[in-house]
């Protein structure tokens, strides 16, 4: 099957590449990615001792004292775009991205 693309006003074709999953492993929760995404396709989430998750704020002066670690989710699939600037922001290369299907 034919990936999906999109004509650009300069006649261009452009392939977008979506967010499909980030390796939750790799991720320091830095929040890089939540700040370059203007869709809110992203949610932190802090990740406590039994692995309950709790949906926390991006913002590293934030307490996190509560959690085990902090790692970023895929809340809102639907609203990305396929910019990959989550992936090029991301400094632990967690994110897998790819087109989708036309
Ligand atoms: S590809 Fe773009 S729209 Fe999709 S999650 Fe990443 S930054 Fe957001
Ligand atoms: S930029 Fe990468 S390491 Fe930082 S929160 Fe996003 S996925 Fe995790």
């Amino acid at each position: 099957m034919a990936e999906f693309t999109v004509v650009l006003p300069s006649g261009r074709s452009w392939t977008p590449r979506y967010a499909q999953s980030i390796n939750e492993s790799k991720c320091i929760g830095c929040g890089r990615c939540f700040r370059v995404c203007g869709r809110e396709v992203l949610q932190l989430v802090g990740v406590d001792e039994e692995g309950k998750r709790i949906a926390v704020s991006a913002d590293p002066d934030d307490d996190d004292a509560e959690y085990e670690k902090k790692v970023m989710t895929i809340v809102n699939p639907e609203n990305c775009v396929g910019c990959e600037a989550c992936m090029r922001i991301c400094p632990k290369k967690c994110y897998t991205h790819a087109p989708a299907e036309a």
